[in-house]
């Protein structure tokens, strides 16, 4: 069935929510420099996670948040940035929405590090506020156990992991020719920096390197779609009891 909300009819919404759907699946991301992935990445990754799973969960998909909080990296050609304060109270507005529509339960799938905290402390006060509840999933902080798995080493930002759900996704998004180590900046302790001196980040010295390896990457992305839509499905259980 169609799940997507942007591709549906408000008679076809009104039928199913809520009594047959309950649950929302937002994704939001932003526009950023990743080396050698396409600027949408940090859009698309939540969003395929949002078609593995909807299913799964019987949810609804709301259309993607596409402009996040970049700091980092702005000033990389294409990389666009929404003010904090801006990003805070439109995202709000939207899940203050989706209360409207008669949503119970969301399920927020970030894509971005820029947004975590804001998304923190939107999540902190939009269940006391409007009843509904919320899980805000940074996916690749949670499933950070997936990348040791697969690869034997740390991801990082544009690096192995973001690289290889991108091939996953559509390898037109990933143009290795692009790549070189020079876009790689390895983090330290004792430097801030903006913009940072490379579009691919890494946490840990010599680790995260892409490897532009189509079948691992397949391999991961399955793992990180079952990784993230277990945790929902324990989450939602959960919820149901209380
Ligand atoms: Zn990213």
């Amino acid at each position: 069935m169609q799940r997507e909300m942007q591709k549906m009819t408000w008679k076809q919404v009104r039928d199913l929510v809520p009594d047959e759907i309950t649950t929302v699946i937002f994704p939001v991301g932003t526009l950023e420099a990743h080396g050698a992935t396409a600027l949408g990445t940090d859009n698309y990754i939540p969003e395929s996670i949002a078609q593995f799973m909807a299913d799964e969960i019987n949810a609804l998909i709301a259309p993607t948040v596409n402009y996040g909080i970049t700091r980092s990296l702005y000033g990389y050609p294409g990389s666009i940035t929404v003010s904090p304060d801006s990003f805070k109270a439109y995202v709000r507005d939207i899940l203050d929405s989706f209360v409207d529509v008669g949503f119970e339960q969301v399920i927020l799938l970030n894509g971005h590090g820029g947004n975590n905290e804001v998304l923190k402390e939107i999540a902190h006060t939009y269940f006391y506020d409007t009843d509904v509840k919320i899980a805000v999933i940074h996916w690749w902080e949670f499933c950070d156990d997936v990348i040791k798995e697969v690869y034997g080493q740390d991801g990082g930002h544009a690096a192995l992991n973001e690289t290889a759900m991108m091939q996953a996704i559509d390898e037109a998004l990933v143009d290795a020719s692009e790549y070189d180590t020079d876009m790689v900046y390895t983090y330290r302790p004792g430097a801030d920096i903006y913009p940072v001196p490379g579009s691919i980040l890494l946490y840990t010295k010599d680790e995260g390197y892409p490897d532009f390896d189509i079948t691992r990457a397949k391999e991961y992305q399955r793992k990180v779609f079952e990784c993230v839509t277990d945790f929902a499905k324990f989450v939602l259980e959960r919820w149901s009891m209380i």
